[in-house]
């Protein structure tokens, strides 16, 4: 199949990856750890990204539930890394503002984590969970937790910058071309 859509086009040159190439033999799916709760499988993402249905996926669960495994990417006969192709989703979902609303703490942890390491080079779990409680309400679950952890002076309250920060936050600005290069390297 030829991409159709500018979305389409957009994705693929963004991830990667030729999702041209699909023809729905459902490996990836078959093999998804988390594809039981997925409002769209792997592979029907696939399939509504070549007919253009990019609103829905942008707005479903689904991209936030993908963990990364690469389980899909191992498995699919065309070499496509639908790993590359969910993490561009998400980006293109907090740019367009059509994110997931059903479960705001899902889109709010991502967010919290990602600007957590851009500030201190690695995750700092004080600062990290105050906004994101702040953003979500989330305080009963995690204060029991957070003081267990503080007890047992597994929490630093004072955060510290890794030593070579700088090298991190060009990596977050490179982060597009980056994945790109990293897609084309392990195919
Ligand atoms: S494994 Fe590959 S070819 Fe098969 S459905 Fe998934 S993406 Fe398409
Ligand atoms: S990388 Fe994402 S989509 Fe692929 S198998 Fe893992 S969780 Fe599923």
């Amino acid at each position: 199949m030829r991409p159709e859509s500018d979305i389409m086009k957009e994705v693929m040159e963004r991830s990667g990856q030729d999702i041209t190439k699909c023809y729905q033999c459902l490996k990836c799916f078959v093999g998804c750890p988390l594809a039981p709760y997925m409002e769209y499988k792997p592979n029907q993402v696939i399939r509504m990204l070549q007919y253009g249905q990019t609103d829905k996926i942008l707005e479903s669960n689904t991209i936030w539930l993908c963990v990364s495994c690469k389980t899909c990417g191992v498995r699919c006969p065309n070499d496509i890394d639908l790993m590359h192709v969910m993490d561009t989703l998400r980006e293109m979902s907090q740019e367009t503002k059509k994110q997931y609303k059903a479960d705001k703490k899902i889109v709010a942890l991502h967010e919290e984590f990602v600007r957590n390491v851009k500030i201190w080079g690695k995750l700092h779990e004080a600062t990290f969970f105050m906004p994101y409680m702040a953003r979500t309400l989330d305080i009963i679950d995690n204060a029991g937790q957070g003081i267990k952890l503080f007890i047992r002076l597994k929490l630093p309250l004072i955060p510290k910058k890794i030593k070579h920060i700088k090298e991190i936050r060009k990596l977050f600005k490179k982060g597009y071309k980056t994945k790109k290069e990293l897609a084309n390297n392990e195919n």
